[in-house]
């Protein structure tokens, strides 16, 4: 008995965490924007993937920070090569995930934030389950979205109309996502993404464990 006991003092517990990957929805104009800087922000180990889009670049928009914008002939391209862990068609122009880029982040520890649309997010879940996240933001009211779309003035009434309609479609899809947020209050919301962020990182399937024994153990 003594000797299960004093082996036992020699017991270290080890625990190896991979990268995770928190995909952040939305209703467009809900201020997904907003709270993934702030999370990049109290979070420097956090890596947010920029995403390849065939959109075009809005004024206060920077290649290679916001997006990597290219043409259709570039983004098919790149289909065709399988350089996308997931790919989508939103609002009626390409959006893709670079997958070497992500995998080798996680790879490293290192957490990564994708703002991806619903049919993006689901093919990431089923492609990586353990180590994908999804969280939906939501906004409190309608008129609430709308003066916030009104405000940063970047779309048209026609494009504003088109995100809506894409909103409402996706809504339907909100069952596939972990967790719902409220983007009411901007800072209890971001408080609440990050409470999500660190429990998910708790998680036993994401957590390795493994035990060693060593005199020198305390
Ligand atoms: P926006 O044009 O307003 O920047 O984005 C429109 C929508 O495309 C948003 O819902 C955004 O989350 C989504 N989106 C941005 N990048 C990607 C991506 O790489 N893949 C997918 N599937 N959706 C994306």
């Amino acid at each position: 008995m003594q000797e299960l006991i004093d082996f036992f003092e020699t017991f270290k517990f080890n625990i190896t965490i991979k990268g995770h990957i928190f995909v952040i929805s939305g209703f467009s104009g809900v201020g997904k924007g907003t709270v993934i800087k702030e999370l990049l922000k109290r979070n420097p180990n956090m890596y947010f993937s920029v995403s390849y889009t065939t959109r075009h670049r809005r004024h206060n928009e920077e290649d290679g920070v916001d997006y990597h914008f290219v043409d259709k002939e570039t983004f098919k391209k790149m289909i065709l090569n399988d350089e996308f862990l997931e790919w989508a068609i939103v609002n009626g122009n390409f959006y893709g995930t670079p997958k070497s880029i992500t995998i080798s982040k996680i790879e490293k520890n290192i957490d990564v934030i994708l703002d991806i649309d619903v049919k993006g997010a689901i093919q990431v879940k089923s492609k990586l389950p353990n180590l994908t996240t999804l969280i939906y933001i939501i906004p409190p009211t309608g008129k609430e979205l709308l003066n916030r779309l009104y405000k940063r003035n970047t779309e048209n009434i026609h494009e504003i109309a088109t995100r809506i309609t894409t909103s409402l479609i996706e809504i339907n899809y909100i069952n596939a996502y972990d967790y719902i947020v409220v983007n009411d209050e901007l800072e209890r919301c971001i408080d609440d993404v990050e409470q999500i962020l660190k429990v998910q990182k708790m998680s036993s399937k994401v957590q390795f464990l493994s035990i060693t024994a060593s005199k020198e153990a305390e």
